[in-house]
């Protein structure tokens, strides 16, 4: 029998890579997500078959399981997603910890590779548990996103680490007489979770929640060795990189690195104003936009934040519409940390059924900003401030952004002159070939569809 499992365990595994490799693009994510749910299906019938399962506990298991996976699928909104991860991280943590611990329960005297391996997925399934629960409660707002710090944070974390890490040695020298400290790893792993997110700012939790579900693949594929799981180690390790390279192309998108997201409590001194921007801020009304807008040949919509706040997607979607039938080129601008999570605008147009082929990566759409005739900044602000290009003193400087300011005319959709994310006032605002449309951007839009309507 084992030589089927395994035989179906790497055909769930190449299954799994083929999904990963599809969810790299709009176009074929859903495709990914289904060859990957084939993969996963395969994985869990070829495990059932193992000899000695207790199957009413697995039936248990399963149905409490599948319940909340459908209600929470079904009742959790687009928008409240990152939350939801953080939670499904957050479990993945809590499985493995439970996992190794009790392998370790029933099987108290183990060999020192069983015992480590063990430790790993306790300590690492222990600090994601806790830590994704706070970064669901900070995005949530449950907690207050604001960071939490105090003086020698970093120290306390390192003397908790050094205490876990001396639990295990001694407990791995040792596992049948070393309950207790095995018991004391699992509490201080819970609490080093809990202490090594609550510096983090709110707005950064997204970062953190895709570190998490890199640990959450770790520790997984630790308890994978600890029950000689081949598909759990394959899974966990993919879970593992994926994630971590997820958390560095944000980091990159945000031209900051991982110590800084998680060391150095962004957010927790208010925003900063940069001073010295010249030029003034030439207001627009939506009758005056419209003229502009019917007269344009080609039209780039760069969504941001604000699109999101507002819920404006399927409202853009008609007047992009309603721009190509007078005979205007459409494209949609895609940075890739507009908004607060991965692939947050991409999320939002396809659920407004906009075509992929309209959107544009930031490197694809800058080389030809040039020729566009007005940009339509959606709610966003740093991924298009020029700051980013030139002022070194900004905090944005190095971050790559969308050349809105090298279209021709620039509408910018948003209720005030207030800052975005980073806390700094935007030049782009007063550009020479700027004008801004005051009012939430929903409103905005749908005053000029009722114009190209008329
Ligand atoms: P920003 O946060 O820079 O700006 C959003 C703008 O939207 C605000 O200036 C706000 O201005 C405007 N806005 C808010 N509500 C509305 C509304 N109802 N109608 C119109 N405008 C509105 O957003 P960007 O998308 O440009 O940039 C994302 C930022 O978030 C970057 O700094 C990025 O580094 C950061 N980030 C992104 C993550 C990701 O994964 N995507 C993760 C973590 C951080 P006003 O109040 O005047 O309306």
């Amino acid at each position: 029998m084992d030589i089927y499992i395994n035989i179906t365990y790497i055909i769930a595994a190449v299954l799994f890579i083929f999904g990963l490799k599809k969810l790299g693009s709009p176009a074929s994510a859903r495709q990914g997500n289904l060859i990957s749910a084939v993969g996963m299906l395969l994985a869990v019938m070829a495990t059932l078959l193992t000899q000695g399962l207790s199957f009413q506990w697995i039936a248990i298991g399963f149905g409490v399981g599948a319940l909340l996976g459908i209600f929470s699928a079904r009742l959790i909104a687009m928008t409240a997603m990152p939350e939801m991860v953080a939670l499904l991280n957050g479990t993945g943590g809590i499985a493995s910890l439970c996992v190794g611990w009790s392998v370790y329960h029933y099987m108290p005297d183990n060999d020192l590779f069983t015992s480590v391996t063990i430790f790993l997925s306790v300590l690492i399934g222990g600090v994601t548990f806790t830590g994704s629960i706070v970064a669901w409660g900070k995005l949530s707002e449950k907690l207050p996103g604001k960071p939490i710090l105090y003086a020698g944070q970093k120290f306390v974390n390192i003397i908790i680490l050094l205490g876990i890490l001396s639990c295990g040695v001694l407990y791995s020298l040792n596992p049948a007489s070393s309950y207790t400290l095995f018991i004391i790893a699992v509490i201080l792993s819970l609490l080093l979770g809990i202490l090594v997110v609550i510096p983090i700012g709110g707005a950064d939790m997204p970062v953190v929640i895709s570190l998490l579900n890199s640990y959450s693949g770790i520790a997984a594929c630790a308890a994978g060795f600890v029950i000689q799981n081949n598909i759990l180690i394959v899974a966990g390790s993919l879970v593992g990189a994926s994630g971590i390279i997820l958390t560095q192309i944000m980091c990159k998108a945000m031209n900051r690195s991982i110590t800084n997201v998680l060391f150095s409590g962004f957010g927790s001194t208010g925003s900063k104003q940069s001073t010295g921007i010249e030029g003034e801020v030439k207001p627009i009304t939506v009758e005056d936009a419209f003229f502009i807008l019917e007269a344009a040949s080609s039209v780039v919509f760069i969504p941001g934040y604000g699109m999101a706040v507002a819920q404006a997607q399927h409202t853009v979607r008609e007047l992009a519409e309603l721009l190509e039938s007078n005979g205007a080129e459409v494209r949609f601008a895609i940075h890739p940390v507009a908004g607060r999570m991965p692939g947050h605008m991409n999320v939002l147009l396809a659920e407004a059924n906009v075509s992929y082929d309209q959107l544009f990566e930031m490197d694809d759409i800058n080389p030809i900003m040039e020729t566009m005739d007005v940009a339509v900044v959606i709610g966003a602000n740093d991924v298009v401030n020029p700051a980013a290009r030139h002022d070194e003193n900004s905090p944005i400087y190095g971050m790559p952004i969308i050349n809105a300011d090298n279209a021709k005319t620039v509408f910018v959709l948003k209720r005030s002159m207030n800052t975005g994310f980073a806390g700094v006032q935007n030049e782009l605002f007063f550009y020479e070939n700027t004008r801004m449309l005051f009012g939430d951007a929903k409103a905005s839009i749908q005053g000029l569809v009722a114009e190209f309507k008329d």
